[in-house]
C-alpha cells in the first residue's frame, strides 16, 4: 500500500479542487482551450525515467501487464503505447544529452480523433478531456489515422475490441482523485489540474530558470491547443512532438473535406490527406521507447 505523503495530500487537495464543481454530460467538440479545463503539466527537465507514472496508470485503469519475451525472458516494459498501455516513457537523445519524453493522449481541444468519430464514441467532456463510449463505437479506427499524435490503439486480440487511451482519469473524479500518473510521480515532473494553473506554473518554471528551458509550452496553441502541457529542455521534435502550427488539425482536415466532396471523391481520400499530414508532421525524431 502507498505511504500517505504530505506530496500526495497536497495532490489530492490540489486535484479535488480542480475538480470542484465538474459537469457530467459530454459536449460537443471544436471551442478552444478553457481556462477550467482539466490537464497535465508534464515537465522533461524533472523527468528521472522511473517509470512510476506507467505503473500506476495501469493499476488505476485496470489494464493487463504488456509483457514482451525477449530470449525467453518475459519483460512488462512496452516500447510504445498499446491497447494495455495507455501511457509509456520514452527516452530522446540529441549529441550527448538524452532524456525522457511521456507520450499519451494530449486531449486536444480541438481533436482530429472526435472530428473524424462518426458516431461520437470519441467525445468532449465539459471539462476539456477527450472520452470514449465503446457502446456508440463500430470499430472503423478513423480516429487511429486522423490523431496527429498517433495516439488510439484498438485490441486486435479481442472478442470484443474496442479503442483504448488515456481519458485522463476520469473515472477517478468521483472519488474526488485525479490523474493517477501525477500522483505517482516522486518528481513532480507530471502535475494534474486545470489548464489556467499548469500554464501559469509552467510560464512560472521557465522564468525561473530560462537556462534549463527551451522557451516555449508545448501545446499552450499547438494543433489549437492541448490539455497536456509539455516542457522541455530541448526543442520539441527531438522529444518526438508534431510541429502542428496553431490551427486544429480537424480545421485542415474539414477544408480538404470540403474539397474533395465538391468532386464527389470517396472519403477515404480525406483519410489518406490526414495520414500525409500526419506523416509529414512528426519531422525527425530522435526518441526510442524507453525500456
Ligand atoms: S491526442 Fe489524438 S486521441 Fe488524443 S485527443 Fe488528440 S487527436 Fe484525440
Ligand atoms: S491521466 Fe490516467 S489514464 Fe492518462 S496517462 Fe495518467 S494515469 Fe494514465
Ligand atoms: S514517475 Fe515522474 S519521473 Fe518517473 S518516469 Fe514518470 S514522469 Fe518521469
Amino acid at each position: 500500500m502507498t505511504a500517505v505523503t504530505r506530496r500526495t495530500a497536497l495532490r489530492t487537495a490540489a486535484a479535488g479542487a480542480a475538480l470542484a464543481a465538474a459537469p457530467s454530460a459530454a459536449e460537443a467538440r471544436g471551442r478552444p482551450a478553457a481556462d477550467d479545463d482539466l490537464g497535465l503539466l508534464f515537465d522533461g527537465t524533472r523527468c528521472v525515467g522511473c517509470r512510476a507514472c506507467t505503473v500506476k496508470c495501469r493499476e488505476a485503469n485496470g489494464r493487463a501487464p504488456d509483457v514482451k519475451v525477449v530470449d525467453g525472458v518475459a519483460y512488462d516494459a512496452p516500447l510504445d503505447l498499446g491497447p494495455q498501455t495507455l501511457t509509456v516513457i520514452k527516452r530522446w537523445t540529441e549529441g550527448d544529452r538524452e532524456g525522457f519524453v511521456k507520450a499519451q493522449c494530449m486531449h486536444c481541444a480541438d481533436p482530429a480523433c472526435v472530428s473524424v468519430c462518426m458516431l461520437g464514441a470519441l467525445h468532449k467532456e465539459p471539462r476539456g478531456v477527450v472520452g470514449y463510449d465503446v457502446s456508440r463505437c463500430v470499430g472503423c479506427r478513423y480516429c487511429q489515422v486522423a490523431c496527429p499524435f498517433n495516439v488510439p490503439r484498438f485490441e486486435w486480440s479481442s472478442a470484443t475490441p474496442r479503442i483504448t487511451k488515456c481519458e485522463l482519469c476520469r473515472h477517478r473524479y468521483a472519488e474526488g482523485k485525479g490523474a493517477a500518473c501525477a500522483e505517482a510521480c516522486p518528481r513532480d515532473a507530471v502535475r494534474f489540474g486545470r489548464r489556467a494553473d499548469l500554464l501559469a506554473e509552467a510560464r512560472r518554471r521557465l522564468a525561473a530558470a530560462p537556462e534549463a528551458y527551451y522557451q516555449k509550452i508545448y501545446g499552450e496553441r499547438d494543433g489549437g491547443g492541448t490539455g497536456v502541457l509539455v516542457l522541455s529542455a530541448v526543442p520539441f521534435e527531438t522529444l518526438g512532438l508534431p510541429l502542428l502550427g496553431k490551427e486544429p488539425v480537424p480545421a485542415l482536415g474539414e477544408r480538404i473535406q470540403h474539397g474533395i466532396y465538391q468532386g464527389f471523391v470517396a472519403p477515404v481520400a480525406l483519410f489518406g490527406a490526414l495520414a500525409f499530414v500526419t506523416w509529414r508532421n512528426r519531422g525527425t525524431s530522435h526518441v526510442e521507447e524507453e525500456r
